[in-house]
């Protein structure tokens, strides 16, 4: 190949990666990037660690392949290159204190994110597969074994945080990561977002049961959010049940208390925007749904994660740690 056609092909893939932001754009996505499929090296290395230390609890996918979940070409062995997506959910609600409630992460709020993010990025596929005929695609959010945060940093969409989660500049860590491989070679992004933590440990300082160990470490045995969602006993982690803080399904402290956290701006997606009695649900109601009052108030919400069963426990578990009014007329 002479360097002519080096650089005919260089531009080749500037202009289809660039037409493909902008209608990743057009989609809905709030931030774009595009990097190489190949493996993650140092963060498998970082997940293995991890994985040693036995900080996945009970999450027994997340050990099962750690070469896998690191190496995109094994989800899809044609894959040359990642469009890694990242879609603003915040929703300007707040959760309030009261009892009679538990509070629901804000991510489960509106319909699930599998859904919205997903079907965003099949129309992405088929639209590049439109432009390209010999364009072949496969799509992830957070089901297939990819890294999706270690993605969004790579492809230049933020930076980890101390909590483990993306910070955007822009939307803070409330977004959903998705990524679409494809079996086009393009032009990848390679300006990684400075890390813009500094000195601050507000969540680390704020998280109740001390889950995140060190700066960038997350020990899933001690966090809420892992132990009401993930969690399959029929009693939570005596320190967890002790410190749920009103929290039903999740927990978003770690990130409400996160400065960056303060640039949020409402999304113009409609279908995050909460569904009734979403934002936080009575524990009482919740006890006494049968199967069939759960699968149609669920539907389509991502909070069938926790199951029933797993619903009612973090519910029973609050109303047996909530202070009786009684008794705490007393001590006052
Ligand atoms: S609260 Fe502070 S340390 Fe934690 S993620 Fe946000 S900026 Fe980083």
């Amino acid at each position: 190949m002479t360097a002519h056609d080096n650089a005919q092909t260089t531009q080749h893939r500037a202009e289809v990666s660039a037409r493909i932001k902008e209608r990743a754009r057009a989609e809905g996505f709030h931030k774009v990037g595009i990097v190489r499929a190949e493996a993650l090296d140092v963060e498998r290395t970082r997940l293995e660690e991890w994985l040693q230390r036995g900080y996945h609890g009970a999450m027994q996918w997340l050990a099962r392949d750690p070469v896998q979940r690191t190496d995109p070409r094994l989800v899809m062995p044609q894959a040359r290159s990642i469009v890694v997506v990242a879609l603003n959910y915040y929703t300007p609600h707040e959760h309030t204190n009261d009892n009679a409630t538990g509070k629901i992460s804000r991510y489960a709020w509106g319909d699930d994110y599998h859904e919205v993010v997903g079907d965003k990025l099949k129309s992405l596929l088929a639209w590049i597969k439109e432009q390209w005929p010999e364009a072949e695609g496969k799509t992830c959010v957070d089901i297939q074994p990819m890294l999706d945060k270690a993605w969004a940093v790579r492809a230049g969409l933020g930076w980890l945080g101390k909590h483990t989660n993306l910070i955007t500049r822009e939307y803070g860590s409330w977004v959903f990561i998705g990524e679409l491989l494809l079996n086009l070679e393009l032009a990848y992004d390679s300006e990684p977002v400075e890390d813009h933590c500094g000195t601050c440990t507000l969540c680390i300082d704020a998280c109740p049961t001390q889950a995140i160990t060190e700066p960038y470490v997350l020990d899933s045995n001690r966090c809420i959010s892992y132990a009401t969602i993930e969690l399959r006993a029929d009693e939570l982690p005596a320190e967890v049940a002790a410190n749920l803080d009103g929290w039903l399904y999740g927990c978003d402290i770690c990130q409400d208390v996160c400065p960056w956290n303060h640039f949020a701006q409402p999304t113009d997606e409609a279908r995050f925007e909460p569904r009734p009695e979403m934002v936080a649900a009575n524990l009482e109601t919740i006890l006494a749904l049968t199967p069939e009052a759960y699968a149609a108030r669920f539907r389509r919400s991502a909070i069938k994660r926790a199951k029933l069963a797993g619903l009612k426990r973090n519910a029973r578990t609050l109303l047996d740690h909530t202070p009786k009014k009684d008794n705490a007329d007393e001590a006052d």
